[in-house]
């Protein structure tokens, strides 16, 4: 029997996940993660929220305690990229030191911040967020008393004006389309979001689209838009992210906007595995490949890899979720609305907090809730079930939605 020896590419949530789950199956080969950053593994979540507004220390987002690693005999090589693989010779060949050979890889190289490409976008008050040190390097851009523009009106952009609002800044959300979170939310619950930042005080501006960035004589940017030019100290983009798969597709593994992995998160090589962000990924219950950029899919997706990889396979068949705090407000969103569903509401914005279901020919495909935490367990369970509902039974909400599900 060959030796057991999986090698990680990428030192976040997957790729840690991945190591600590393979120790806890019992799997005896060797771990080694290669990471690029200076940091052990740790969560995003709270680098946009805590993180930026100084209420949430560094070592908090770590996945594990650093000394978990050596506990568990898992090798941590960080501040190493990974620049090829070589698939014929098993070895990756690193930025510093000598070839790494794997048995099985798991390439788990998350996704980038896209970066903006209008003239001026090399400005020094030009910062995205994806990483720890960008989060350090915004929170100590931003003062009480500047002017922060985000570019960009999705989840990362919104709770990042959700943080500085809490720091006392004063935020403009430019959105090239016309409206915000165009590509994840339905208009009208989309509006019920924009209306919290406005009476949270942030300028949004929708359907504008940012032309450039000038020098301002003293710091700062005017930011030129087709709707006139706009003054800011800090500009904060958030205009969607680019999976890393170039290691992926340089080896010559199936790449579709991600690499195209099966539900066991293979790859077109029966040797590398993926998982996370990177991924495009066969989703059973949607019966179709999709990538998401979600805490619980890097999560599962990883621990489902661990499994196949210490032979104990288990397909990751999941109803894509996800959540985000802004404010006091707690989002979250189950399924992948398509555009052009039936929605159906319990509860109205008015009140604060809603559930929204989508329904295609009678049938739930997503839900929503705006601080209703509580119903989104049995939401879930209809929009998976996928059985024809009543509508007007699902908005009384008098009748509980548990009872729905019975
Ligand atoms: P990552 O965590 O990005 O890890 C990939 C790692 O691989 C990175 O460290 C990268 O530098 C490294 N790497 C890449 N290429 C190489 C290479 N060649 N060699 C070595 N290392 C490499 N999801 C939610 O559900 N709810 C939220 O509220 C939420 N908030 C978020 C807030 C922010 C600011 C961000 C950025 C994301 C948020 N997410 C949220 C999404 C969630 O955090 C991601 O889906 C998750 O981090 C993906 O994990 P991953 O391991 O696939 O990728």
């Amino acid at each position: 029997m060959s030796e057991q020896r999986t090698v990680i590419v990428g030192a976040g949530q997957a790729g840690g996940t991945v190591a600590a789950t393979l120790r806890r199956l019992g799997y005896p080969g060797t771990i080694t993660i290669v990471g690029d950053e200076r940091w052990p593994p740790y969560e995003r979540p709270p680098l946009s929220k805590g993180l930026l507004q100084g209420q949430v220390e560094i070592d908090k987002t770590f996945l594990r305690p650093v000394a978990f690693y050596a506990e568990q005999d898992i090798a941590l090589v960080s501040g190493t990229q990974v620049r090829e693989i070589d698939r014929a010779r098993r070895e990756l060949r690193l930025d510093a030191g000598d070839p790494l050979r794997y048995e099985q890889l798991v390439i788990a190289t998350g996704a980038r911040a896209r970066r903006l490409n209008v003239p001026g976008s090399d400005s020094p008050a030009v910062h995205v967020l994806r990483g720890i040190d960008d989060a350090l390097a915004l929170r100590a851009a931003l003062a009480p008393s500047s002017r922060l523009l985000i570019v960009g009106g999705g989840f990362i952009g919104l709770e990042i004006a959700a943080s500085a609002r809490a720091l006392g800044v004063a935020v403009t959300v430019i959105e090239q389309a016309p409206g915000l979170m165009g590509r994840v939310l339905p208009p009208a619950v989309a509006s019920c979001l924009a209306a919290v930042h406005a009476g949270h005080g942030v300028e949004i501006r929708t359907g504008v689209a940012l032309l450039g960035l000038a020098a301002r004589p003293g710091g700062g940017v005017i930011a030129q838009t087709s709707d006139g030019d706009m003054p800011a100290d800090v500009v904060a983009v958030g205009i969607g992210s680019i999976p890393n798969a170039e290691l992926a597709k340089a080896a010559g593994l199936n790449v579709d906007d991600g690499v195209l992995v099966d539900e066991f998160g293979r790859s077109s090589d029966d040797s590398i595995w993926a998982a996370g962000d990177v991924t495009r990924h066969f989703n059973p219950l949607l019966g179709r490949h999709v990538r998401l950029e979600s805490w619980k899919n890097a999560q599962n997706q990883a621990i489902a890899v661990a499994k196949a990889i210490a032979g104990q396979p288990a397909p990751y068949a999941e109803l894509p979720w996800l959540w985000s705090d802004q404010y006091d407000l707690n989002l979250q969103l189950a399924g992948l609305p398509q555009g052009g569903e039936q929605l159906v509401w319990r509860g109205t914005p008015e009140e604060g907090r809603f559930t929204v279901l989508g329904l295609a020919n009678g049938r739930p495909t997503f839900a929503i809730t705006m601080n209703q935490a509580r119903e989104m367990r049995f939401a879930q369970q209809l929009v998976a079930r996928g059985a024809p509902v009543d509508p007007l039974r699902l908005a009384d909400v008098s009748t509980p939605l548990q009872r729905m599900v019975a």
